[in-house]
């Protein structure tokens, strides 16, 4: 896909939080822990206290089937769990309890794939296997980790469901790392398994090395966003190793998102040094072939479906349907607009889908925020086509009254507002306009033929006065100049 990086190899191992689970993976505590007081979610199991027992929660088998399903996994009907041991504070138990696919056992669901669209090229990210295991305790730092002078745990975390997702090496860049990501958020977000918009839901470690060296593996990198960046960083840092005639080892490193380096925190461990063993206060796990079927029954519309709806009922590109139906919030926006309004024909969901693609994104890009965050009513960018059809606004206002309309005011009262200050004297006007036909003779001359590049001139005077200008009575002086100049007749 991207010859400038066939050296590089990628695996990524992407842990989700379900945080649409009402109770833990194996007690029944409270599954939400953020903003709670510390150490208030939890129960002798998620504490690991001595003579315990969990209790499987079957709704996270539920969920961890519709990944499975939409992931064309090969789900594994018979499994048991496995303690994974290692000693830290985060971990009360001394172990945690996951699944393993080696001495016997097996991840929830093997294989699977994902398909990615890079620079128009489709290609498939072949998966491992996904599992279930639970999430260790939160530890909370003053300040940085490195300069903190205390630990404090917080146990409210302790146990919660997660399901790990492991990519075969296939990635050959931090772009498909990128695109892999978005496509698995999308796909998540549809199968109502998680909101991985909430802090602290993914976390993704990355195993990278250049061909025929050995690897590291980057640990902890704590949302999809910073993945593109960890890896930029750690095939930077690889490359100027051996640049200067330095080995590489196999390594753990750890991605410090401040400073935006990847740090060594150990040579790697081996899997014998966690002692795998099954979990015998469990029992094994059957799950029937009608279990997934009423699972697969109960599936909603996934992105791929919706993207081909789309493009059939409103006639959109696969390009813009595509962009659509990524984010299940946004495309719910486009489908309530633009069936608020019977008139609505393909021109409208065309412009409709632009509007929300391009001036709504980037606003939303740029403040960092989700569209349910905003006020914005799908009913506004009805009002705002209805508007720009009319001719009652240019495109150019429109794009300047993009901020109030995230803020829920309608497009009339803005107007209105705007209104108010909107430059409607003759004689100001007509000098402006003066200025922009001595400055623009090509467009001018493109007056004759062409009535639209009246327009741009327009354009010209709204820029000078910062869309201030009122649109009709430029228009109409713009027009008397240019047949008094005999530019048009
Ligand atoms: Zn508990």
């Amino acid at each position: 896909m991207n010859n400038q990086n066939n050296d590089v190899i990628i695996g990524l191992e992407v842990h989700i939080q379900l945080t649409n689970l009402k109770t833990k993976l194996f007690c029944s505590c409270n599954n939400d822990y953020r903003g709670t007081e510390a150490n208030s979610h939890v129960c002798p199991i998620c504490i690991g206290l001595p003579g315990s027992l969990p209790v499987l929660n079957k709704k996270a088998i539920e969920f961890a089937t519709r990944l499975a399903i939409v992931l064309n996994c090969k789900i594994n009907q018979k499994f048991w769990f496995f303690r994974k041991q290692y000693f830290y504070v985060d971990l009360a138990k001394g172990f945690q309890i996951s699944q393993y696919n080696k001495a016997g056992g097996r991840a929830f669901a093997d294989e699977g794939k994902i398909t990615i669209k890079l620079n128009s090229h489709k290609k498939v990210i072949i998966l491992n296997r996904i599992h279930l295991e639970e999430d260790p305790a939160r530890l909370v730092h003053k300040g940085s980790i490195a300069t903190s002078p205390y630990t404090l745990v917080d146990y409210n975390r302790s146990g919660v469901c997660l399901i790990e997702i492991v990519t075969e090496p296939v990635i050959d860049s931090p772009e498909e790392a990128r695109e892999f990501l978005r496509q698995l958020k999308s796909i998540v977000q549809y199968t109502g398994i998680s909101s991985l918009d909430l802090e602290g839901s993914v976390r993704v470690d990355a195993n990278i090395s250049l061909r025929s060296h050995e690897r590291s593996e980057v640990k902890n990198i704590n949302s999809f966003r910073e993945v593109e960046r960890a890896l930029r960083h750690e095939i930077i840092r690889q490359k100027n190793l051996l640049k200067r005639g330095k080995k590489l080892i196999q390594e753990t490193r750890h991605w410090d998102d401040k400073r935006r380096i990847t740090i060594s925190l150990r040579t790697k461990e081996f899997e014998a040094d966690y002692r795998y063993f099954p979990e015998q206060d469990l029992v094994p796990i059957e799950i029937d072939d009608n279990f997934i079927q009423k699972v697969k029954d109960q599936l909603p519309e996934m992105p791929i479906e919706r993207s081909r709806r789309l493009q059939r009922d409103y006639n959109l590109s696969e390009f813009d349907s595509d962009n659509l139906v990524l984010d299940k919030d946004i495309a719910d926006f486009y489908e309530d607009g633009v069936n608020s309004d019977a008139s609505f024909g393909p021109n409208e969901y065309k412009q409709y889908c632009n509007w929300l693609m391009n001036d709504i994104s980037r606003w939303l890009n740029e403040q960092n925020k989700i569209i349910t965050d905003t006020k914005l009513h799908p009913h506004q960018i009805v009002d705002l086509i209805r508007y720009l059809n009319e001719g009652k606004i240019t495109t150019k206002i429109a794009k300047t009254i993009i901020d109030d309309m995230m803020e829920g005011f309608s497009i009339s009262e803005i107007l209105e507002k705007k209104d108010k200050k909107r430059i409607s004297d003759d004689n100001l006007l007509k000098k402006l306009s003066k200025e922009v036909i001595e400055e623009n003779p090509k467009i001018v001359n493109d007056c004759r033929d062409n009535p639209k590049a009246i327009e741009a001139l327009i354009g010209r005077i709204m820029v000078k006065t910062r869309g201030q200008a009122d649109p009709h009575i430029a228009r109409r002086i713009i027009l008397d100049l240019l047949k008094q100049f005999g530019k048009i007749k």
